[in-house]
């Protein structure tokens, strides 16, 4: 056991230095010295406008002041990032650390445990090198709470990520979302998720997934989604008290919960069951939208991931059902944003390759949002949805140092997000 841990931890050691350049380890070796930071430009989120030029003094691991230029104290490393454009490390609020692409579908039944938290590692680490520097992951599917490995070997400097909200396995009814439907039920193939049918056992998996040491709860609210006749539907799991229940009890120890929620009647329950985020969120009634205004849900449209699909389906067939389901999505965030309704930002990578989720910005903006819009959501919202308000997501003195470079101005292109050039966590250099 204990040397199994040993080889495991050696490993990891292994690929973060594998995953920093010579230069970046220094960095983290000299990271006692303030850093200065300049560029052409700096992004001021908020107001949706750049600085130019723009610099920043990072002390420790926060920045300590920001501005067009700022005091060079003496002993100070000034590093001259030439033309590109400071701003806040990216956030995406829906991830899948333990999964990747796949043709068949099949990893979580064929991979191991210990290999999957192998392959996560390298997945917060892809997410980190692409500039998200915070993630929230939404289910291990299947690797109960191995996420909590991760997160702790990131916090503790072990392995290079991003910094993590987890929360374990999601939690799923009898025959929902992500359960093993489709098995020989002699195999007893399990489901990606905890089993959940009625309020005793919500709320008991969800205090067995806060012992674990899980920082917030997903549930599965909605599933087997179709459009007919141009009419999407999508059964609900749990009933608004089942869900009240849950929010009630993560409420208890300080937590939220967070839904894979695609459609009526599920959203709406939701809603009224006050979640903190309403993932997917393809469809929404002027009600749901309503409720979500007055309670400050933010609805988290994955975009990537279903133009992923669509793009690499097995057969032309599923091709255009994936893509009449992402037209179908663009259309309803049209409707939402013209609604008033909040947004943070979320890929859900994991099917498709870590690392490559800016896509998700760019998609937003294709769909009708404005690139300040999209930045403002990603990151203002994006950071009060991960419980890091006033920490992160800001290039402000006071916050975390969480800083990337991109090559251009994201208000002009928000496409240069796809190529980060410079990414800095906690005032460590990890990529340059
Ligand atoms: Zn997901």
């Amino acid at each position: 056991m204990r040397r199994s841990c040993t080889a495991f931890f050696v490993l990891a050691v292994s690929i973060l230095l594998a995953g920093l350049s010579a230069s970046a380890q220094q960095a983290a070796q000299t990271a006692g010295a303030p850093i200065v930071l300049h560029a052409a430009r700096l992004l001021d989120v908020a107001a949706g406008r750049v600085v130019m030029p723009g610099e920043l003094l990072i002390e420790g691991e926060h920045i300590t002041a920001a501005g067009a230029s700022v005091a060079h104290p003496a002993g100070a490393r000034v590093i001259d990032l030439g033309d590109s454009t400071l701003m806040p490390g990216l956030i995406d609020a829906h991830v899948h650390l333990f999964l990747h692409p796949s043709a068949e579908d099949l990893q979580t039944v064929e991979e191991s445990v210990p290999q999957r938290t192998i392959l996560a590692t390298l997945a917060a680490r892809d997410d980190l090198m692409a500039g998200f520097t915070a993630e929230r992951d939404m289910g291990t599917e299947g690797a109960g709470s191995a996420d909590t490995a991760v997160r702790n070997a990131i916090n503790q400097g072990l392995i290079p990520g991003p910094r993590l909200r987890i929360s374990g396995n999601a939690i799923d009814i009898l025959g929902g979302h992500e359960d093993a439907n489709h098995y020989n039920p002699a195999q007893h193939v399990l489901s990606n998720a905890d089993r959940a049918n009625n309020i005793d056992e919500i709320v008991s998996v969800i205090r067995e997934q806060v012992k674990d040491g899980s920082d917030f709860v997903k549930m599965y609210e909605t599933g087997h989604d179709s459009i007919t006749n141009g009419i999407f539907s999508t059964p609900y799991q749990y009933t608004e008290a089942e869900l009240k229940a849950a929010v009630d009890e993560a409420a208890r120890t300080g937590r939220v919960v967070a839904v894979h929620a695609t459609g009526e009647p599920g959203v709406r329950y939701a809603a009224e069951a006050g979640v903190a985020s309403m993932d997917h969120a393809f469809d929404l009634s002027p009600e749901t939208m309503r409720i979500m205004r007055e309670k400050h849900i933010p609805a988290v449209p994955t975009f990537a991931i279903m133009e992923y699909f669509a793009d690499h389906a097995a057969t032309p067939e599923a091709a255009k059902r994936e893509r009449a389901m992402l037209d179908y999505h663009a259309e309803s965030f049209k409707k939402q944003m013209a609604a008033g309704i909040s947004f943070a930002v979320g890929s859900d990578v994991g099917p498709f390759p870590h690392g490559t989720q800016a896509r998700e910005l760019v998609l937003m903006h294709q769909y009708g949002m404005s690139t300040a819009d999209v930045l403002r959501a990603d990151l203002i919202n994006g950071a009060k949805l991960l419980g890091w308000e006033g920490t992160i997501g800001e290039l402000k003195a006071g916050y975390f140092a969480d800083v990337i470079a991109v090559p251009g101005n994201p208000l002009d292109d928000i496409g240069v997000t796809q190529h980060v050039t410079f990414v800095m966590k906690g005032g460590v250099i990890y990529k340059r």
